[in-house]
């Protein structure tokens, strides 16, 4: 699959694109979302919400498609998502999400694609 520099340095060098400009912030296409650099299906369209924070939300991602790594650069503590099959980072994940999970993965639409 071919990624541009854009989406390189997201997932390889773990930048965050800049928020309300992803191109899946307001997608509402029925479907699933897939990591750019290998495919994986990683989040259902039914588990995206609007959260308001600028990158596209889900309050769930689909089992073992995604590997947890604590993260405290930035002078913060969170909790960094990555591709489980190619390591590509994702985003983050917080704990004020919907139910049914309480927890929202903030994910960059750079490091996404979309399977209808
Ligand atoms: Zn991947």
């Amino acid at each position: 699959m071919r990624l541009t520099e854009e989406q390189k340095k997201v997932l390889f060098e773990k930048d965050t694109e800049a928020p309300f400009t992803g191109k899946f912030l307001k997608h509402t296409e029925k479907g699933n979302y897939t990591c750019a650099n290998c495919g994986n299906e990683l989040f259902s369209s039914s588990t995206k919400f609007d959260a308001g924070c600028g990158w596209p939300s889900f309050y769930d991602a689909k089992k073992g498609s995604v590997k947890y790594i604590s993260d405290e650069s930035h002078g913060m503590k969170r909790i960094e998502v990555v591709c489980a099959k190619c390591g590509g980072h994702l985003g983050h994940i917080f704990d004020d999400g919907p139910k049914p999970t309480g927890k929202r993965y903030c994910i960059n639409s750079l490091s996404l694609e979309f399977k209808k």
